[in-house]
């Protein structure tokens, strides 16, 4: 095995144990990008033969998806419009991961423009390819931070999540990756899409790896209002603990059309295991799921409209030429903006707007909270709740992009999560015939990521699939 193929915990313990020095990881790390990363274009803004001029000291590089600030790296969420930024500051979990003795990876990752997206075709660097299957998508908004990940081009990875953009794409590239609980990661520094959904969170080649990422970039943050103060246990005292009597809601409401049948028994191939370790399910609704992609698709594109007005040429990254003020902005939007981040603003907007906000908005906010209640509800008498993260494995590069809606409701199992602001977890649970990964999703009461992290690893150790890697 070369380094770059092992996970963060095995290295730190060479590194530790001096049988290794941070120097050879990179060596490792680069010799592997210059391979393959022509075929997968994970990294935005990559140039063959470029990568050993980047010199990085610390110790184990992460690599971070292009829309978190790094103070001095172009930060440009993947989007003509920040083409030039450098951010004068640290993201708050940037500055976590330094002070703990990580280094940041001089590479950032590839990802839908503003994170607008399931497939990482919406960026302007093009496409990230599935290191699976190369004519499919990564997923998406994350699929670069997840892609690098597979491909053994990135030891581990931050990715945001919105709607499902670090679960989804984590899913589609076999790996593991975790949507925090809203607050327990500080935003400050991720450059907003819709901020009352948004979370960083960590994508990794293992639960363990996931758990140890986790809990650096957690806890309270002054920077951040909507962080919370609250206790933040060490989540690796929850691996290694047996799952017996813990109890599992399987909605009924995430088993119907339009889930691939291979998928169906990927996942019910997983409850058994779970089931076969101690835990035991049962059949529980969440009956206001239908509600959760129109909810979402006006919350987040309201909240992405008013997110995205800063950006007009006076303070950040591209800036059209033109006689007046006026000219200026209206033609550095026109040119900056991708089609996905324009379409999302114009449907924003008139979410938004005078006469409509009670017809959409409004009521939104208020099917938002039947949904968050859903789940209290199963909470209270279960521990956390399973379904597939994705209704299909990955698709074909192109298939969906001349169809908004089909590519909107590739995302119907991972929102509702968001909405309800609650965590959940996606691991790698088999293949499909074709040999594309598929993920299971566990979620867990606020701030129960303890959980997941337990859940994920008893089912982890006890199958594999997270060893087997793509061929490229
Ligand atoms: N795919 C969803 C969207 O397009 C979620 C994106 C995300 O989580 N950032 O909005």
């Amino acid at each position: 095995m070369e380094l770059n193929q092992l996970t963060a915990h095995e290295l730190l313990d060479k590194l530790r144990s001096k049988q290794v020095a941070s120097g050879q990881i990179l060596d490792s790390l680069y010799a592997r990008i210059e391979a393959v990363e022509p075929k997968v274009k994970a990294y935005a803004r990559f140039k063959p033969g470029n990568t050993q001029a980047n010199g990085l000291a610390g110790l184990l590089p992460v690599t971070v998806k292009d829309n978190i600030c790094t103070e001095g790296l172009n930060t440009e969420c993947c989007s003509k419009i920040l083409c030039g930024f450098r951010p004068p500051y640290d993201a708050t979990v940037i500055s976590k991961l330094k002070k703990s003795g990580n280094a940041i990876f001089p590479l950032k990752a590839n990802m839908d423009e503003f994170a607008f997206g399931s497939s990482t075709e919406n960026s302007s660097f093009g496409p990230t390819h599935n290191p699976w299957n190369l004519e499919c998508v990564p997923g998406g908004s994350s699929g670069g931070s997840a892609a690098a990940v597979a491909s053994d081009e990135a030891i581990w990875a931050l990715g945001s999540d919105t709607g499902g953009s670090i679960r989804q794409p984590a899913s589609f590239c076999g790996v593991v990756g975790l949507k925090p609980t809203y607050g327990r990661v500080s935003r400050f520094g991720l450059i907003a899409f819709a901020s009352s959904l948004d979370q960083i969170g960590p994508i990794t080649k293992d639960v363990e790896d996931a758990a140890i990422l986790a809990r650096i970039i957690s806890g309270y943050d002054p920077n951040d209002s909507t962080s919370v103060n609250q206790d933040l246990p060490d989540y690796t005292d929850s691996l290694g603990k047996d799952i017996k009597g813990v109890k599992i809601g399987i909605p009924k409401e995430y088993f119907i059309e339009g889930l691939d049948p291979e998928v169906k028994l990927v996942i019910e191939e997983a409850i058994k295991k779970l089931e076969s370790l101690g835990a035991v399910s049962k059949q529980v609704s969440l009956p206001h799921t239908q509600y959760a992609v129109p909810v979402y698709y006006i919350v987040a594109t309201a909240e992405a409209s008013s997110n995205l007005a800063r950006f007009d040429g006076v303070q950040y990254g591209y800036r059209a030429k033109s006689d007046s003020l006026i000219q200026m902005y209206k033609k550095t939007r026109a040119e900056g903006f991708g089609e996905e981040a324009k379409r999302r603003i114009i449907l924003g907007t008139f979410a938004l707007s005078h006469g409509y906000y009670d017809a959409y908005y409004l009521r939104a906010l208020k099917v938002r909270t039947l949904i968050k209640n859903d789940f209290d509800a199963v909470f209270k008498d279960f521990d956390c709740i399973i379904t597939p993260t994705s209704p299909t494995p990955a698709f074909k590069i192109g298939e969906k992009t001349a169809d908004p809606l089909q590519m909107y409701l590739s995302d119907i199992y991972t929102i509702s999560v968001n909405l309800a602001g609650i965590p959940a977890i996606s691991i790698p649970c088999g293949f499909s015939k074709s040999g594309l990964p598929i993920g299971l999703q566990i979620m867990a009461k606020p701030f129960n990521e303890g959980m997941l992290f337990r859940l994920a690893h008893a089912f982890e150790q006890s199958t594999q699939w997270h060893k087997v890697k793509p061929r490229l």
